[in-house]
């Protein structure tokens, strides 16, 4: 017998509150709580309907929650629903998260048509992705347009904001020299489209400039087959000013729209399914290996592995049998 979560109906009628606990079950440790997001994303799934999902980066300073406040805004002002989501490599430490805090898009918060939600807590980044991801999922059941995912600027996790995104946006900010500010190849590459925000007042002229740094810099990596001619762009913005927010819009619906039409927008999909089953079962693996039980076996037969009575992979041969028979 079928019987749907009593989440299920208002999720996907787009109520904001539904939607926020179902996030809070996604994000559970609690074992009845992730069976019960399992069902409930399962059930999901085939209902929703596609968000254009926008992973967006930058280091802290750079404009982030300015520009998506703006850019939101600018969104619902087209009437469109608008949910922002946050991948925060810090709260896998800390607990805590400096990312989606809604004091910092207030009215963004405010608004209707917006959904905003900080970076779930978890004991690793991966874990913070992959619950985001199925986040992601309840944002496009619940009948969002767009799904910005914010990001920090500091490596790894652009990477995995990368596989949950449609499109990536790398935002920096007007500098000089010819240093292009550090940004690590790997970025530049993830990256669909290049933001140099502030250019506005005394760093227009800077951040022009910057634009033509990047844009050569781009021009010289290696093209990719699921770009059109052209991409990855550079462009200027002032969130502050909301100026160039329409073009940038205007470029990211460019690239979605050929993606579609040339299938790659499926296969990229199709292939990040795949990664993100991949690391499930690879958590799922890990997890078992954390239970307190396995732990405690495993500190036994270190003990035993150390001490010359066994040899190491006659023991891990033993401790996985015991797994796969768990
Ligand atoms: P985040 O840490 O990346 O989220 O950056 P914030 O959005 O908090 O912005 C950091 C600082 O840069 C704030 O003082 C903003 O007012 C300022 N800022 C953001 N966008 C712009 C812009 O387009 N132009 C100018 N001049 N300042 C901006």
């Amino acid at each position: 017998m079928d019987i749907r979560d009593p989440l299920h109906d208002p999720v996907l009628a787009g109520d904001r509150r539904a939607l926020a606990r179902a996030i809070t079950l996604v994000e559970s440790t609690r074992p009845d709580h992730r069976e019960r997001a399992a069902a409930l994303l399962d059930s999901l799934r085939g209902e929703t309907g596609e968000a254009l999902r926008i992973g967006l980066s930058g280091t802290p300073g750079v404009g982030k929650s300015t520009f998506i406040e703006a850019f939101g805004l600018m969104l619902t002002g087209q009437g469109k629903r608008v949910a922002v989501l946050a991948v925060d490599p810090s709260s896998a430490r800390t607990g805590g998260s400096i990312l989606g805090d809604k004091t910092r898009m207030e009215q963004l918060s405010r608004d209707p048509d917006a959904f905003i939600r900080p970076s779930p807590a978890a004991s690793h980044l991966g874990g913070v992705a992959r619950r985001t991801r199925e986040a992601v999922a309840l944002c496009e059941a619940a009948g969002f347009d767009v799904v910005l995912i914010e990001t920090v600027g500091v490596g790894q996790s652009e990477t995995l904001v990368a596989q949950i995104s449609d499109l990536f946006v790398l935002l920096l900010a007007p500098a000089g020299g010819d240093e292009l500010q550090g940004v690590k190849r790997g970025i530049m590459e993830i990256a669909d489209l290049i933001l140099v925000n502030k250019a506005d007042g005394d760093l227009k002229s800077t951040a022009t400039r910057t634009v033509a740094d990047y844009a050569g810099a781009l021009r010289l990596l290696r093209k990719r087959p699921n770009d059109p001619d052209g991409f990855p762009k550079a462009l200027a913005v002032s969130a502050l000013e909301s100026s160039g927010l329409e073009t940038a819009w205007h470029e990211m619906q460019a690239l979605a729209t050929w993606r579609r039409e040339t299938g790659h927008w499926d296969r990229t999909r199709a292939e990040q399914a795949a990664h993100w089953f991949a690391e499930e079962v690879r958590a799922g693996l890990l997890a078992q290996l954390d239970a307190p039980e396995t732990r405690a076996r495993m500190a036994e037969m270190a003990r035993d592995v150390a001490s010359g009575r066994r040899a190491a992979r006659a023991a891990a041969t033993d401790l996985l049998e015991t797994l796969r028979g768990a």
